[in-house]
Formats: C-alpha cells, structure tokens, sequence
C-alpha cells in the first residue's frame, strides 16, 4: 500500500492540482499537510492581511479535503523537520508538491527535495502556479525577458496552455491519521483584531474563487477593455488574491475565458485585454525569477543611488494614512486599509505619487502594500513597484510622471470613487473634488470642507515636487 504526502503550499485548490492528482493516481493513501514556516520565506513572510486570507483559505480547503474523505494536517515548524517526524509517523514513501518561484522559496525547495531523494524518498514537484515555467522563456539572443510587449508575443507563439486536470473523486482516508495542529495555533490571525472588515469584503476559498470567476464572466469580461481603468466600476475580476493563494490556476481562468471567448465573439475585445493581463503575472514571475535581487533592490543597477528625499517619513504617514491631499490617491489608500485590495489604475497613481512626488523610496511602499494587500504577491508587487519608481522591467521612461490630478479627472470624472471612500469630500461638485485645494471658498464652504481640518492641503505642491524628481533622475545621470 503506498502512501505519498501532498504538501500544499499556496495551491489551496483540489480542482487542477496536478501534485495532487499525481498523488491520487499512484498511492493508495495520499496525506495532505499544510506546513507554517514563515521564516523560510527570507524578508518576505507573508504580511498580515495576506495572513488573513490564508487562515481562511486553510479552513475552506480542510473542509473541502473532509468532503472528500480526507483531512488536511497542520504543522509549523522548519519544513524539513516536519516532514522528517510526517515520514517516519506515516510510513509514507514521498512527497509531492506545485513549485512556487520566489528565490528563498525556490533555494528552500531544491534543498528539501535533494534531502529527500538522499534519505530514499521520492520527492515530485509540479508546474501549477504558472502558465508557463519562468526559465522556458528567453529571447532569440536567449535572454531573459526584460519588456513585456516581446514576452507576450513569444508566449503567444507557444500555443494554448494546457487543459486543467480533473479533481480528484473520494479521497481514501489514512487508516492512522499523523496529529494536526489546530488552525488558531499556526497564528496565522494578526494579533490586533483590524482584520473582521476583510471578511465582508471576500469570500477565500475555492468556492469564494468560483464565484468571483464566474461573476467576472457574467459581469465584467465584455466591457473589460473599457472599465478596467475605472476604479468606481465593478469592471475587474478581483481575482487577484485567489490566483495568489492558488485557490484557482490561471489554467482554469484561461480556460474559462477562452470558452466564452470561442463562444461569443462579442468578447472577443473584453476577453482578450483581460487574457493579457494575466499573462502580466506571468511576465512579473519570470523577471522575478530571472533577476532574484528585484524584491530589494532595482533591476537596473545604475538605479540603486537614486537620490530619495531624507526627510521622507513624515510624508510616508501621510500617504499610508490617506491623508495626502490628493484625493484619488487618498481614495485608494483608504480602500486599501479597509479591504485589502486597491484598484490597478489607483495603484499606479498612489505609487507614482510616492516614488515621483514625495520622493520616498520604493521599498516604502512595497513594503506597506505586502502587509495590507490580500493579493500581496513577490512577483507582482515588485514589478508594479519598480515599474512606477521607472527602476524596473518595462518602466516607462522616467520624466512621465502621473498627474494625479488628470488621472483622476480622466478615470473618476463623476468622482464616484473618491465620494466612496473619502465621504468628507462627498458633498463637493465634481469640479471642486479632484483638486480640492484649488477649488473657489464658497464651493469648499457650501460643501462644508474646510481645507487643513476637514480635509488636508496636499503634502507636496504637484509642480515643485515634479521638477525636484526631475532634477534628482537627471543628477544620478
Ligand atoms: C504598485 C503596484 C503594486 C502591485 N502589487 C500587486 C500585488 O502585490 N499582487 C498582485 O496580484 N498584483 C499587484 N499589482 C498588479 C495589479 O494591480 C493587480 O494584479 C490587479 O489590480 C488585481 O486586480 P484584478 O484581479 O481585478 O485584476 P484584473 O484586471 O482582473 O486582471 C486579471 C489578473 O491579471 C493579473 N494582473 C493584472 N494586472 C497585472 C499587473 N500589472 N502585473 C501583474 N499581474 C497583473 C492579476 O493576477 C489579476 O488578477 C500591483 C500593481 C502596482 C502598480
């Protein structure tokens, strides 16, 4: 009778989980372990509203594991310990897991599994999380990919992505069950409670992905192309933190997609923008893995002495509080802190207004988007971040600066977004609500604002602070 461990790592899925299906198809008995090592993860441990996510996709996949008969183990503790004590507790003769692809996480993998084949066992990891594997990816010069328009078109060459695997049917339970650990003992759980909002928000889980999928189809995959860029539409998918956890493949959503596409040419223009969005994620991990020093330090070295403002932490606050001055990026930040999530077109102005205008380092903000996104992704988060400090892959060029100003009059024109989230401005006309500090003091006072009390002054004049970043891009030349 051979038993095999199926780690699950962020594939929280039994639909399209090759690992498991590998698993299923040869052992007799397959135990699933979940492993809580948050120190193998180097500088980048999952942050606290990610935590929350996780927690919550642990106890919807251990339900889902007990439909099917089985039972999912937790343990923390350093990964290979614990699967030393699982082996020998369980008699099982390998392991099977999805690669993952952040550096600490690849380096921590090889090891396990060079470890394991050593000791006798079989150790099998499967491609799930991407696509397309990282390396597979080069240039005609056989390069790694630095821009993403070439990337898109050599993935384009290689054909559809594979179909997603079956679920496995009943599970058969172990005859002796190894002990688990409850799910409040891993911590998972901020030990401030600021995290109940999140649960009105989202829905974690593979079901909470089902539907969020299928909403998006329904919903939001036709007029894709012309709401994505406006934050106050329910336009997006919002699939992000599930893809993340691995609640869903991107083989699933591409198939998904793809279906209706073939089905109804009139989303032809909606599904095919959005198709490409997702392969974004695939060129954010394939730069991530190619380039493992991003998540510190800039893909371009001669970026690395980029003068940012010494005096920066004040105005830090201010922005991670929503209490820039400018109301767009305010809006978003307030979003942020209240969900989780931030809109993609509101991410790129907030960023741009951190980086560009307050001139504060992108590490900064990278580091404050990884504790407070649901999505906060390695891959993704350093991209977007570099991409908008113009330090990374595909950057546009540096003096192409963000006018909060315009971006918000172009993407909110009625202001519904920043009505939502920052209701002390709600009562402003929409000529005053974008650029409340330069708006007439009977439309301020109608509106009951009064700037500096009510509502802040910006924290950095736009004009000024522009030419500053200017100057120190053009210093570091
Ligand atoms: C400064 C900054 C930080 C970001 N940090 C993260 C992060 O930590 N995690 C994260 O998942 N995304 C991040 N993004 C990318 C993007 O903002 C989110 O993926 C997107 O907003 C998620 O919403 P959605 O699922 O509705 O996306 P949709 O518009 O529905 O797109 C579908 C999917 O495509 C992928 N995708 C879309 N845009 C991008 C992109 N620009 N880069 C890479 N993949 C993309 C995502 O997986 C997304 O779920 C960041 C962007 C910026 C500018």
């Amino acid at each position: 009778m051979k038993t095999l461990i199926l780690w699950f790592r962020r594939d929280l899925r039994l639909s399209d989980n090759p690992a498991l299906r590998a698993a299923v198809d040869v052992a007799e008995t397959v135990i699933p372990v979940f492993i809580h090592a948050p120190e193998e993860e180097g500088q980048w441990a999952p942050g606290e509203a990610a935590r929350w996510w996780q927690h919550e996709s642990l106890a919807s996949l251990a339900d889902r594991l007990a439909e099917s008969g089985s039972r999912l183990i937790l343990r923390r503790g350093s990964t290979r310990e614990v699967l030393a004590d699982l082996l020998a507790e369980t008699g099982a003769e390998g392991v099977y897991w999805n690669r993952l692809y952040e550096p600490a996480l690849v380096e921590r993998d090889r090891s396990i599994k060079q470890w394991l084949r050593a000791e006798g066992h079989e150790a099998r990891s499967f491609q799930a999380a991407l696509l397309v594997e990282p390396w597979a990816m080069r240039t005609g010069k056989g390069e790694p990919y630095r821009v993403f328009t070439p990337f898109w078109r050599a993935f384009g060459k290689r054909g559809s992505p594979r179909s997603p695997r079956r679920k496995p049917g009943t599970l058969r339970p172990a005859t002796n069950w190894p002990r688990s650990e409850s799910l409040q003992a891993l911590g998972l759980l901020p030990a401030v409670r600021w995290y109940p909002r999140l649960a009105s928000c989202w829905q974690p889980g593979e079901a909470g992905a089902e539907a969020a999928l299928t909403r998006f189809l329904d919903r939001g995959l036709s007029s894709y192309h012309e709401d994505r860029d406006r934050p106050a539409v329910d336009g997006i998918s919002r699939l992000s933190p599930h893809l993340h956890h691995g609640e869903l493949s991107p083989f699933q959503a591409w198939q998904r997609v793809s279906e209706r596409l073939a089905a109804q040419a009139a989303l032809t223009q909606g599904g095919e923008a959005w198709l490409r969005e997702l392969v974004w994620r695939e060129f954010a991990h394939h730069v991530l893995f190619e380039f493992p020093h991003t998540p510190e330090a800039p893909l371009y070295e001669r970026w690395a002495d980029f003068p940012w403002r010494e005096d920066h932490q004040p105005l830090l606050r201010a922005w991670q509080r929503g209490e820039t001055g400018y109301p767009i990026v305010d809006a978003g930040m307030r979003e942020l802190w209240h969900s989780g999530f931030m809109h993609n077109r509101v991410r790129m102005v907030a960023a741009s207004l951190l980086v560009k205008n307050i001139r504060a380092p992108w590490l900064a903000g990278a580091r404050w988007f990884w504790d407070t996104l649901v999505d906060a992704d390695l891959a993704n988060n350093t991209m977007g971040w570099q991409w908008s400090a113009g330090c990374g892959a595909d950057a546009a060029p540096y003096f192409r600066i963000f006018n909060p100003f315009t971006q918000s009059r172009r993407f909110d024109g009625d202001g519904a977004y920043i009505r939502r989230w920052l209701p002390e401005l709600a009562r402003l006309p929409d000529k005053a609500l974008h650029a409340p500090h330069e708006a007439e003091a009977s439309l301020l006072q109608a509106a009951g604002v009064r700037l500096g009390k009510d509502y802040p002054r910006p924290v950095v004049d736009y004009r000024e602070s522009r030419a500053a970043a200017l100057a120190a891009a053009k210093q570091l030349r």
